[in-house]
Formats: structure tokens, C-alpha cells, sequence
């Protein structure tokens, strides 16, 4: 059977095991796909092993995501502009990288009905996570996409990356009231139980996402829900949306994300 397998550390909670085993009933392909936790220094060994073993893939989560893309002997456009791979695919001992996160992120945005051609978007973070939704975001034809950082200098080398002047740089105290159609918190703040400190206005009226997802609201969509935002979304459909993309990558077929985030929603 093809073997595939998520590498991270820690590794524990991933809940990619289970989306693949779900993808792979849905679409009646044979595979197998398990975790792996590996330790910081071992994480290019266990991926040239796992290549020779005749594995078909894998994905690459925190905090190896940049180091595996060292590995990629070729790149996708979004993953090289992006600096970060999550997705591998091995073709005869060689290694294509891919980044399928932000192709996540705008499939689970045009589920929950948002629209994003036209839409002024305020993204919160300028790490990899951010960085990597950007080019996905652009290809809907927003009327602009706002990135704000705590360390502003972060946000403003982002977008001098892409070339683009629908992207503009700022800290969260620059930012203008009722600007913004949607709102996607890609830090990792909510992890800490925090959020950036944007003016409540912000969020009135406005879609608001959070890439973090937990069995509660995010400390930012409880916040947003009690300013008056449109709709708050975490990121569990952003994981199951990126997880399909992967799936796609690999097996040339596009598995349904619904069935599967009702199932992992119900299952908690
Ligand atoms: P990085 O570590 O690369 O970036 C973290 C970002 O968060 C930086 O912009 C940092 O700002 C900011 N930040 C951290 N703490 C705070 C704080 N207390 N207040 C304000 N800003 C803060 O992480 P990633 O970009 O890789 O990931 C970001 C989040 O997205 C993570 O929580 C991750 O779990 C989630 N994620 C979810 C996915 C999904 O499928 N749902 C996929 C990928 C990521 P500064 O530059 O100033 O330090």
C-alpha cells in the first residue's frame, strides 16, 4: 500500500491521520498514512529514509517547514513564495515540494460563503502562515490586502517579496476604522490566549477568521463575536481544506471537505 506520513514535533494532537484515512474511504484509494514525531536534529535523516523506503509523501508541519523545503530538488510557485513547504511528494528518490495552506485557507473561506473578489482583507501576522496565503488570496482578485504586524519591519519585508501594489504593511495601531471585509488572525497569539490589540470597530461587520481552531471559540473570534463581527470561522476547515489540496497533490482526485469537518467537528 502507499505509504504517507505527517513529520512534526510535537506531533501528538495532529489530526492528519485521521483526515487522510477519511479522504481515502471517500475516494476508494489504498493508502496508509500515519504520524511521526522526529526530534529537531533528526529531520532531514528521517525524511531521506522515509524517501528510500518507497514512501510516495508526506506532509511537513511545525517547525520543519522552512527545512523542507532545503530538501525540494523543485518547487511550486506558491511554496517558493510562500519559503515554506507542507507537502511532499517523492518520485523516483526525488522530492517536489508544495504548499498547500493557503489554498486551505481560501477553500474554507468560499465554503462559509465569503466572498473575496473585491473584498478588503486585513491580514494579522506576517510569519509563514501568512505568508504562504497570500499568493491563493491574490489569484481571487481582492481590492486589497492589508498586512499588519506586532513587528512591523516583518510585515513590510513580506510584501516586498511579492511585488504586488495590492499589498500595503502596518502595525496594528495604524490601522482604520470599518476598512475591512474580512479579517484573518494568522498569528499565534490565540495559542497563548491573546490577540492583537486592533480597534474594536475593526471588526464590526466584518468576516473574521482565525487559522487557530480549538474546541472553544479563539480568544480573537470570542472577541470578535462580542464586537459585532459578520461571522467568525476558526481554522479547522483550513487544516481539512489544505489536508484535501495535499490529497489532490498526491492522488490526482479532490476529496469533499464537508463530510469530513462535520465528522471531526461532532467527534471534537
Ligand atoms: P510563525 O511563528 O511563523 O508567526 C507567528 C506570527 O504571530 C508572527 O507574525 C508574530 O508576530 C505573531 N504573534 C505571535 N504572538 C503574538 C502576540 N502575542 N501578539 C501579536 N502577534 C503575535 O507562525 P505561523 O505563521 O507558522 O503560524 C501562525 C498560526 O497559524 C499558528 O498558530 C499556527 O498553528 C496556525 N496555522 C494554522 C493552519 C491551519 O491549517 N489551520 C496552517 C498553518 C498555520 P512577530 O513577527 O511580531 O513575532
Amino acid at each position: 500500500m502507499d505509504q504517507y506520513r505527517v513529520f512534526g514535533n510535537p506531533i501528538k494532537q495532529s489530526r492528519s491521520p485521521a483526515i487522510h484515512q477519511i479522504f481515502a474511504q471517500q475516494t476508494q484509494q489504498q493508502l496508509n498514512y500515519q504520524s511521526e514525531y522526529v526530534e529537531v536534529k533528526n529531520f532531514e535523516k528521517t525524511i531521506s529514509d522515509f524517501v528510500e523506503s518507497g514512501a510516495k509523501g508526506a506532509n511537513i508541519t511545525l517547525p520543519f517547514k522552512e527545512r523542507a523545503m532545503e530538501l525540494c530538488h523543485q518547487l511550486t510557485d506558491r511554496a517558493k513564495l510562500a519559503g515554506a513547504v507542507n507537502t511532499l511528494t517523492f518520485i523516483d528518490g526525488q522530492i517536489f515540494g508544495d504548499n498547500t495552506d493557503g489554498e486551505g485557507l481560501v477553500k474554507d473561506l468560499l465554503n462559509n460563503d465569503i466572498n473575496l473578489k473585491n473584498s478588503r482583507i486585513l491580514i494579522l501576522g506576517a510569519g509563514g502562515a501568512a505568508k504562504g496565503v497570500i499568493l491563493p488570496l491574490l489569484a481571487h482578485e481582492p481590492e486589497k490586502i492589508v498586512i499588519a504586524n506586532r513587528t512591523v519591519s516583518k510585515a513590510e519585508d513580506l510584501i516586498t517579496k511579492f511585488n504586488n501594489d495590492k499589498l500595503s504593511a502596518t502595525g496594528f495601531n495604524d490601522l482604520d476604522e470599518g476598512e475591512f471585509t474580512l479579517i484573518v488572525n494568522a498569528t499565534s497569539a490565540s495559542l497563548s490566549g491573546t490577540f492583537p490589540a486592533i480597534p474594536k470597530a475593526l471588526v464590526a461587520n466584518a468576516y473574521c477568521y482565525d487559522m487557530v481552531y480549538g474546541n472553544d471559540l479563539t480568544p480573537f473570534l470570542l472577541w470578535a463575536k462580542e464586537n459585532g463581527a459578520k461571522k467568525v470561522v476558526d481554522g479547522l476547515g483550513m487544516l481539512v481544506g489544505q489536508a484535501a489540496e495535499s490529497f489532490r497533490v498526491w492522488r490526482n482526485v479532490l476529496p469533499e471537505i464537508g463530510p469530513v469537518l462535520e465528522k471531526l467537528r461532532v467527534g471534537g
